[in-house]
């Protein structure tokens, strides 16, 4: 560490966000482009490079952070690109997107706020990108091995570019018509810009990944011919099938799945659409589902020009501080956090009524109701206790013509009939079932990512996608040099 004194002399400093008024006006990233680069090094310089360091442990990916803040702080931004890229296919994304378990897991963070972590890995991580340290890395030699991934996530993508690097010939099959999975149609464009996406895509093709949009496997190409013509097969198809809310009045026009919501704006973001069908404009617009998937809702329908929006959230409002005897340092704890979109609605007061920001918390819902047409008009809820028991005298009535449902997903959407045709086993919540080598019953087929972890984080899905690479790699060839961040039973760090 260049400077051993820096966690006591420099307060942290986040990268700031453009002002809520400007940003809900685009749909550019929230943050101050340029606004990182001055303060990141003397933010590396807080880094305390720990003995043993839990910010490594707490995150999946083992991301080596002591050694980069310290190469950042001496701005060595080319060795910084080296070390992050060792251990990270696609840092600009978790730079974005990660909820960053590293810094929750900070030793700095026992007693002061953690190490800006997140922020120190997207600097290298764009750094690298504007200073042409991100060349494609085609393989010498190839191997004459054929592997298709089936689905083009991040976990897709990962063991797509490990395979690939290793000498493997790879093809990449995406039923949707971008590449990308949840960072191209559910994650909107204030969160991370699509043209990451596009470079890293170009990186990979240049390395000789071969990409096939629009293409579904079980449907527009038999599950068991690809399993003929291919060496292994990875599936990688993500959980995208999503929780119903069984409630009376759940079939009025107007209830939309965030899931059938959230790619419509993205298709506008990406020139496909002049403006969503689904749009909130001038709509009260009530987000069922306290998670990211609501936040995002959230921040779409502020965008769009929302008339109010409010995030119904069936958990009691955390507190501010962890509960050090439930979910003590170094663990990932529940508190309550302000995500940009809640910053946004809290600003803009979209819900009056709301406990904070926009949420109600501890709120269930109980029915809708709608107009003569068949419309939503009202969401009816009560306030519940910890056991989601209905406290009496607790019913309200809030004006809903855009309900929008953010409740999970249970696994993978087995529509396409991919894994019925290669008989695949599953798990008796939903995931596929792998064994400790990422693979399933049917022989040469490997899966990871959500589909098999079940709904997960970009960073998980990234180790999914490194490590099934790395047991796919030996099947083809009897051992590897691929690292294998984690195996199929790793769980977060928990007490
Ligand atoms: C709205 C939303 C916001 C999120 N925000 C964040 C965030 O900010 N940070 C974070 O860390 N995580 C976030 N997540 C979670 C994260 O996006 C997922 O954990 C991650 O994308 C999982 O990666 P995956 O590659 O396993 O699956 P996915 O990203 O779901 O990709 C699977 C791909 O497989 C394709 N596919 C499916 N079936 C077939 C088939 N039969 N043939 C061909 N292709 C097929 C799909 O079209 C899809 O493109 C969010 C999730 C959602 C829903
Ligand atoms: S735990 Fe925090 S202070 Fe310690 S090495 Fe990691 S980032 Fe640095």
């Amino acid at each position: 560490m260049a400077d051993p004194k820096g966690f006591m002399t420099t307060p942290r400093q986040d990268w700031p966000r453009r002002p809520v008024e400007e940003r809900v006006g685009d749909w550019d990233e929230v943050y101050v482009p340029g606004a990182l680069l001055p303060i990141v090094s003397k933010q590396a310089d807080r880094c305390m490079d720990c003995g043993i360091p839990f910010c490594h442990d707490a995150c999946p990916l083992g991301n080596l952070i002591p050694e980069w803040n310290d190469l950042v702080s001496r701005e060595d931004w080319r060795a910084a690109a080296d070390r992050l890229h060792a251990t990270n296919n696609f840092p600009e994304f978790t730079g974005r997107l990660c909820p960053a378990p590293c810094e929750a897991g900070c030793v700095l963070a026992i007693n002061q706020p953690a190490v800006t972590i997140k922020n120190v890995e997207c600097a290298i991580a764009d750094r690298a990108w504007e200073e042409g340290f991100a060349q494609p890395r085609p393989p010498d030699r190839l191997s004459g091995r054929t592997v298709a991934v089936i689905g083009s996530g991040p976990t897709g993508l990962a063991a797509a570019q490990q395979l690939t690097r290793a000498g493997h010939t790879v093809a990449v099959f995406e039923k949707d018509d971008r590449v990308g999975g949840l960072m191209r149609y559910g994650i909107p464009e204030f969160k991370m810009e699509k043209r990451h996406l596009e470079r890293r895509i170009e990186q990979m093709r240049a390395e000789g990944t071969r990409f096939r949009t629009s293409t579904a496997v079980g449907r527009d190409i038999g599950a068991a011919e690809l399993r003929s013509r291919y060496d292994a097969v990875v599936i990688a198809t993500g959980a995208t099938a999503w929780r119903e809310l069984p409630v009376p009045g759940r079939e009025l026009a107007g209830i939309q799945q965030a899931m059938e919501y959230l790619p419509l704006a993205n298709r506008v973001c990406e020139g496909d659409l002049e403006a969503s069908p689904m749009s909130a404009a001038g709509k009260h617009v009530v987000i069922v589902g306290g998670g990211d998937t609501g936040a995002d809702c959230l921040g779409t329908a502020v965008r769009e020009g929302a008339a109010s929006v409010t995030q119904l959230d069936i958990y009691a409002q955390p507190g501010a501080e962890r509960d050090e005897d439930v979910e003590p340092w170094p663990t990932y704890p529940k508190i309550y956090r302000l995500s940009a979109a809640h910053e946004e609605a809290r600003d803009l007061e979209t819900a009056p009524a709301a406990d904070a920001d926009a949420r109600l918390f501890a709120a269930s819902t109980l029915r809708f109701t709608g107009d003569a047409d068949g419309h939503v008009r009202s969401l009816h809820l009560t306030e519940v206790d910890a056991g989601r028991r209905p406290l009496p005298g607790t019913g309200r009535e809030l004006p809903a013509d855009l309900v929008l449902l953010a409740l999970g997903f249970s696994g993978p959407d087995r529509e396409d009939g991919l894994i019925d045709q290669l008989g695949i086993g599953m798990e008796p919540r939903g995931t596929i079932t792998r064994d400790a080598g990422f693979a399933t019953n049917a022989p040469g087929v490997f899966a990871a990512g959500d589909a098999a972890r079940g709904q997960s984080l970009i960073v998980w899905a990234i180790a999914e996608g490194r490590a099934v690479a790395a047991a796919v790699d030996h099947y083809l060839t009897g051992s590897s040099r691929l690292p294998a961040p984690i195996s199929p039973y790793d769980r977060p760090m928990t007490v």
